[in-house]
Formats: structure tokens, sequence, C-alpha cells
């Protein structure tokens, strides 16, 4: 048999980040790296991640931060060589809009979830009704009978309350996953708060004990270390440097060349055939890193679970990117954006589109200037498509008349830029982590791996985690059944 063969379908973050990994990964290339192919639908590496000139700037359109805790994306930065371009964020806390006035999030909270309750009681973006509610739960807790999981609307709307919900959760974890508290699993978007609600009693003295908790508006954030990282050069320009490095080590790179369907080929020295247009490249092992239904439509007929990952719906998402310069716009005193709860009212057309703004050149210092500032706005939500009927001229309007409501002054901008992330953040929802285990079981025995954002979070490090975790089960299954080829770790 001739070398290894290893294919990977898909070349966002997480394939990429597989291919690193079959190719050596921290060490490099040695006699036992297999030959390794990535294809790529689109013109360009990066899927979801990507940069722009604005304003004098390079930008991120999407992804413009990474989490700091989690530690692939640092450690793969390091890798790379490009540890002198990590930036930590420059700023703690945001705020809320909430009846009709931006206050300071409340310290204590833990992915939006209240953890303290002298931070609440003095709280003005909610009613008395929500104070008493956290109340209640550190003294009087309810009682929720939890079996495997629950969503986080079931949990947190019955230990805290509906108010605090929609108020201050909602727009936390449904604003990072484009989705809604209600359909959004426990077990696979915020585990500790379903470790925190089974081990009953007061929900926010359980959390609080769980993990690291945002120091909010008034601490001096000096002692825990950044909790966010950016790279001068864009985080979209990671999955550049990555193709860079990956041709330099004999990775043979593809794009603008979509993955029409996989063949296997039980009779011959290959056990796949994965197939575009015009080519076919035998394989010993595919790795699927495409968003989760071409994944099943790729290999589905193979196995009902397989087919299953057709069930992952993603939302989609809108940032709309404005400068402005200085005198022309009053910011909040401090943090690095503005969270907006969904159906929130306001003198236009329907309830607000934005669900949160984020000031780029606070939160990054490099991106900051003497004259203008630049900050974007997101919108869209699961249950909330109305951007993508508008055209790039009438939302751009929209947003910017919504944001002349939640800012003092918010005057003419010098520069707009819409971004459209169709089908861009998978859904989580009850049931996921069966769904993706039984399928990634049912794949494994054909020596296909899984990877990328549907299966092991929606973030970049978790993604990076997820190409390279597919990465090593394939050399891992290559060791075991063949001794031909050496995993690199
Ligand atoms: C608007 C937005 C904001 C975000 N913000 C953040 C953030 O601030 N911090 C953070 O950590 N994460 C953020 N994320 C999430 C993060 O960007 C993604 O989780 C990550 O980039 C996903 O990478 P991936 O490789 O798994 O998937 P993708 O980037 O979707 O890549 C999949 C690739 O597969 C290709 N493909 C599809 N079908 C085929 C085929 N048949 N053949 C070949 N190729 C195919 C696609 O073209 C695509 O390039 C954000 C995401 C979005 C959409």
């Amino acid at each position: 048999m001739g070398r290894f063969s290893v294919v990977v379908v898909g070349g966002g973050v997480s394939g990429l980040a597989a291919a690193w990994e079959l190719s050596g990964g921290a060490e490099g290339p040695n006699e036992s790296t297999p030959r390794v192919e990535i294809v790529e639908a689109s013109e360009r590496f990066g899927g979801s991640l990507a940069t722009t000139s604005f304003a004098g700037r390079t930008i991120d359109l999407g992804a413009d931060g990474f989490l700091a805790r989690r530690p692939e994306a640092v450690t793969l930065v390091g890798e790379l060589g490009l540890r002198d371009q990590l930036e930590a964020i420059n700023a703690s806390g945001a705020s809320l809009w909430a009846r009709g006035a931006l206050h300071d999030l409340p310290g204590g909270l833990v992915l939006g979830v209240p953890t303290d309750l002298r931070e609440i009681l003095r709280f003005k973006g909610v009613t008395w009704r929500a104070r008493l509610a956290a109340r209640r739960d550190v003294h009087f807790p309810k009682r929720l009978r939890l079996d495997n999981d629950a969503t986080i609307g079931e949990i947190v709307r019955t230990k805290l309350g509906d108010e605090l919900s929609s108020r201050l959760i909602e727009p936390m974890i449904g604003g990072i996953q484009a989705g809604r508290i209600d359909e959004l699993s426990a077990r696979s978007v915020f585990p500790a708060l379903l470790d925190a609600a089974k081990r009953g009693g007061s929900l926010m003295k359980a959390l609080r004990t769980a993990g690291p908790v945002n120091p909010g508006p008034r601490a001096d954030g000096g002692s825990s270390g950044p909790t966010f990282y950016t790279l001068t050069s864009g985080v979209g320009s990671l999955p550049g440097e990555l193709a860079r490095q990956l041709r330099e080590r004999g990775v043979v790179l593809r794009r603008s060349v979509a993955v029409t369907a996989l063949r296997r080929t039980p009779a011959g020295s290959y056990p796949w055939e994965v197939d575009t247009l015009n080519t076919t490249t035998p394989a010993n092992a595919v790795i699927l890193a495409t968003p989760a239904p071409v994944a099943a439509a790729l290999l589905g007929s193979l196995d009902p679970a397989i087919n299953r990952l057709s069930q992952i719906e993603s939302a989609s998402a809108a940032m709309v990117t404005f400068a402005l310069a200085r005198k022309e716009i009053t910011l909040t005193p401090s943090g690095t954006g503005i969270l907006v709860p969904l159906q929130t009212s306001w003198a236009g057309d329907g309830s607000m589109m934005i669900t949160a703004v984020t000031l780029l050149d606070r939160k990054w210092p490099h991106l900051e200037r003497e004259d203008d500032v630049v900050l974007r706005a997101h919108v869209g939500r699961s249950d909330d498509t109305r951007w993508m009927e508008m055209s790039d001229e009438a939302l751009t309007k929209r947003v910017g008349e919504e944001l002349a409501v939640l800012l003092p002054l918010f005057g003419a901008p010098s520069e707009t830029l819409v971004q459209r992330w169709p089908r861009g953040l998978p859904q989580y929802r009850l049931g996921h982590e069966e769904l993706v285990n039984e399928a990634r079981t049912a794949s494994a025995k054909v020596a296909v791996a899984l990877a990328g954002n549907a299966y092991d979070g929606v973030g970049v490090p978790a993604s990076i985690g997820s190409g390279r975790g597919a990465a090593l089960q394939v050399l891992d299954a290559a060791r075991t059944s063949t001794g031909d080829c050496r995993p690199h770790r």
C-alpha cells in the first residue's frame, strides 16, 4: 500500500487545524506523516473567519476574539509562531439596554446568570420582581427535578424567574449562540449550569463555585488574567497563516472545489474515494470538517445515525460595522459593548433588531485611533430573520436608527459595512450530545472523523480542538489497525 492518505473536507479553522495536527502538529512532519489533502468549496480558506480593510484598519468580519480560558487557540497561535500578535481584551464589563436606559451589567455573572445577590439587589436594569426572585433563590430556592438534560430556559426560568431570564440571561447566552435559551441544551451549551441545578438548593450559590465569574464593571480587573484574546492582524488572519504553513509542510490545499461524494471502495487498496466535480482522491481516512448537514448529505446514506446530523440547524446572523468621527458619537462610559434584550420596543417598526453592539476599538487596543471610533451591531437570531429580507442599505439605515436610540449621540458614519453569515451558528438543542456521539460512533467505524463547530462547541478554540481531536482519532485508528502511521503525540 502507498503512503497513508487523509482527505480533510472543509477549509474552515477546524479543517485547517485538523490538517495541522495530521501534518505533525507542534513538531512538524516526519517520515510517518500521512499525505494530507484539504478541499474547500469556497474561494478562500477560513469559513466563518475573515478580515477586511475598514476605516484604515484591518478588522474581523466574523469572530473578533476568542476565550483565553480555553487553551486550543492560544496553543495553536504559539505553534504558528504568532504569539507576539496576541492581544488581550482591553476593557471589562458591558452595558444592558433595559427599561429605556443603559445599565452597567452587574458583577458576579456566569454567562449572564447571576451568582451575587447583592449585585442584583442594586441593579437598576430589572424591577423589584426580579430582585425578589433572586432573593428567593438564595433563601427559599425552588425545586427542579432534572434528568439527563433540560433547556437553559427551563432551569433559569424555574429557579430565577422570567424577568432575570429574559432581560439578563437570554441576551448574554442567546446572543453568543444567536439562539433562544428555551431551545438550547444546558448539557451541551452550559454544562456548569446543569450541574449547579442538579445539586439542588440555590442556583446562584451553586453556580458561584462552578467556574469563572465575570468581575463586573467595578472590579479592578487585574488579578485573574485576560478573559479574551485577539490577534493584531485579526482572528481572521489565522486561516491564511495556517494555510501558508501547511503548504510548506507539503499538505495539498485545494479551494473553489466542493466535495460532491464520498465513495467506499472495499476492493481497492484505499477504502475511500473522495469526489469533486473533476477529480477523485483515494483516501484511507476522511475528516469531515463541514457544516453538519453537509456531512449528513455526504455520508448519511451509510447509517441513519450519521443522517441525523441533518437535524442540526444553524442560525443566521449579520453584523453592521460603522466608523464615526469621535465628535459624532457618545459612547458608554466603560465596557466593551451593549446587550439588547429580545422584544425590546422602540419608536420604530416592530421590536429592535440589534441584539448586541461591540465597541471594537475599546475592546482591542490596536484598533484605537485618535479621530474616529469603530463599532459593530449584531442582528439576527434563530427566530429573527427580518434582516435577511433587507438590502444592505436598508439594514444599515435601520441599524443606524436603533443605535441613535441606544447611544445619546450617534451622528453620520464615515464608513459602513454589512457582513452576512447565513447558517453560521449551529444550535445545540436538547439531545445534541447523544446525536453527535451516535454519529461519531457510526462514522468512526468507516474511518471517517467529524470536526467543526456543530459538534464540540461553537467558538474558535472549540473548533480548533475539534479539528485536532478528529486528526488524532484518525491517526490513532491508523496506528491500531495497520501500524503504518504513527500519531505525532
Ligand atoms: C457572526 C459570527 C461571529 C462569531 N464570533 C465569534 C467570536 O467572537 N469568538 C469565537 O470564538 N467564535 C465566534 N464565532 C464562531 C467561530 O467563528 C466558528 O465556530 C468557527 O470559525 C467555525 O469553524 P469551522 O471550521 O468549524 O466551520 P466553518 O467556518 O463553517 O467552515 C466549514 C467550511 O466547510 C466548507 N464546505 C462546506 N461544504 C463543503 C464541501 N462540500 N466541500 C468542501 N468544503 C465544504 C465551507 O465552505 C467552510 O469553509 C462566530 C461565528 C459567527 C458566524
